[in-house]
């Protein structure tokens, strides 16, 4: 399992910094170069955003959003640049440079009012994140990583968040598994790397022995995007 899991990080990092992050980038953006695939997946990831932004909106009734926030594996910002926007501080980190050099660079020149001042932005796996946050999100990781090791991303990130912790996976179920094995999940010439579906079973089960559980969950599921989202709160 160690190897295994080595053997991923290694392989997802350089993903990101290359091939992965040029396709990534398009996907999360505006940008009109991407197939009908990508602008499935980009539909689906946007839903995502906006529903734990629904979640915090609820929360905040108005009011700015006034709490210490750690984006873990944050891509381009797709999360930490509204939560700026808001007025959270935002540690965003991710283990790709080339992403986070990404999300700095947006929130540098689309937030207004110096929100990115609000903003850390570093290059760094969440294994070896330190400090503590109100509230710790990962979205959309852990399908780079096998189960094993989804658990102890949770009880990591658990440890860093001192109320909340936001989460999504794409969920192991008897329709994705054999979506996955016929190749559909994610269509094409490799343009990705392996994709890891986890049981909602053994997530919660994480998330309980971290001292969490489910406050609010949702599903997002487009034709080539299936994302289960949580929000977990200290038991
Ligand atoms: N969370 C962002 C979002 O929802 O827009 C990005 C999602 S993207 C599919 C996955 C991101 O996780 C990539 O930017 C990748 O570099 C990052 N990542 C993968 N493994 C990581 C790790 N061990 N620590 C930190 N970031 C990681």
């Amino acid at each position: 399992i160690e190897q295994q899991t080595k053997d991923d990080k290694a392989e997802v990092a350089e993903y990101f910094n290359t091939v992965g992050f040029d396709r990534w980038n398009k996907i999360y953006s505006e940008s009109t170069e991407v197939n009908k695939v990508q602008l499935d997946i980009r539909e689906g990831h946007q839903q995502t955003v906006d529903r734990v932004l629904q979640w915090l909106d609820q929360d905040r009734a108005g009011k700015p959003l006034t709490e210490s926030v750690c984006d873990a594996g944050c891509g381009v910002g797709s999360l930490s640049l509204p939560l700026l926007e808001r007025g959270a501080s935002v540690y965003a980190t991710d283990i790709s440079a080339a992403m986070v050099e990404e999300a700095e660079a947006r929130a540098k020149s689309l937030l207004v009012n110096g929100g990115h001042r609000r903003g850390r932005f570093e290059t760094k796996d969440l294994e070896s994140l330190g400090g503590s946050y109100d509230t710790v999100m990962c979205i959309d990781v852990m399908i780079h990583y096998p189960t094993e090791k989804m658990e102890e991303m949770v009880m990591k990130l658990a440890s860093l968040a001192d109320r909340r912790l936001i989460i999504s996976f794409a969920p192991d179920t008897w329709y994705y598994s054999l979506l996955k094995k016929v190749g559909e999940f994610f269509p094409g010439p490799s343009k990705t790397t392996r994709a890891y579906l986890h049981e909602e079973g053994r997530v919660k089960a994480a998330l309980a022995k971290a001292g969490f559980t489910v406050r609010r969950d949702h599903m997002t599921a487009t034709n080539f995007y299936f994302s289960r989202l949580f929000e977990a709160v200290r038991q």
